[in-house]
């Protein structure tokens, strides 16, 4: 899929969870005719550095923690195969009933998962930064994505074709044991959101969602995000979320301006989101 393309298709949500071939029809009416379902970023090529202390090391590049953990020979295996894509918010990169063409490294970005429904709307039921990826699938699997696979947070993510992965004489151990512990992560994170989407007042899961996003980008960055943008995340409609983040802002936890949001109180947002966070909550040693 072009950029074009992709845009075309930013008001669509995603979910990279991959399931057995049989399941692969789910959701795939959603797609428009002719809407292609491979994402095929703008690569660069990777400046990977040369080891993971060398990853640590680096204030800006390189920075997903499944590729920082793996051991300098992975890396060098890996590396002609990376590719660096800058991604932008709403871009969709994973579709529905797609085979995963690329593993997702995320960097500076934010991905989603997302289950869109017939008709419009939908909500994200995960959220991955850079300490994790997405798009993995086992290797010996034809398998299919759920739904859409789609870009939080702008920013970079490294990425792999799977076609790359597969070629590879054997795969190494390092990144197939990380790859496997974060998809069940995933899968935990996945069923919290589910019983948060159902049970959880609007407010208290705008909390939720705006700490989860800010564990990944830093806790002095404002948080890219619009009324409809924010709606699509939580499954509401528009005026839902403008009451709640009126709520939120009346309160002093944060401060919503043109296209983004700050958090102002963080202790304080905690308090008022729902019991997910503390769940999902997530230590990458933002600061
Ligand atoms: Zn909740």
């Amino acid at each position: 899929m072009d950029e074009g393309t992709a845009k075309h298709n930013s008001h669509k949500w995603g979910f990279g969870i991959d399931l057995p071939a049989g399941l692969s029809g789910l959701g795939a009416k959603d797609i428009p005719p002719g809407a292609r379902t491979e994402f095929t970023p703008k690569h660069t090529k990777t400046q990977y550095p040369s080891s993971p202390a060398e990853v640590r090391k680096k204030s800006v590049g390189p920075r997903n923690v499944i590729l920082a953990t793996l051991n300098p020979s992975d890396i060098q295996r890996l590396e002609p195969h990376f590719a660096t894509a800058h991604l932008h918010i709403g871009e969709v990169i994973g579709e529905i009933s797609a085979r995963p063409a690329r593993v997702w490294f995320p960097e500076t970005c934010v991905l989603s998962l997302a289950v869109p429904m017939n008709g419009g709307g939908g909500a994200v039921v995960s959220i991955v930064g850079r300490e994790g990826a997405l798009g993995y699938r086992n290797a010996d699997c034809e398998v299919t994505t759920l739904a859409r696979l789609v870009v939080q947070v702008p920013g970079t993510a490294i990425s792999i074709s799977v076609a790359a992965l597969r070629a590879l004489p054997d795969v190494p151990r390092g990144l197939l044991v990380s790859l496997r512990r974060h998809a069940e992560t995933m899968f935990a994170q996945v069923a919290q959101i589910a019983g948060c989407n159902a049970l959880h007042p609007a407010e208290a899961r705008l909390a939720r969602f705006l700490l989860e996003i800010q564990d990944r980008i830093g806790r002095h960055a404002a948080i890219p995000a619009t009324q409809e943008h924010l709606a699509s995340v939580l499954g509401v409609q528009r005026t839902t979320i403008t009451a709640s983040a009126a709520a939120l802002q009346r309160a002093g936890l944060i401060n919503c301006r043109r296209g983004a949001i700050e958090i102002l109180n963080r202790s304080g947002l905690e308090e008022f989101a729902c019991e997910c966070y503390s769940v999902l909550r997530l230590d990458l040693g933002s600061s």
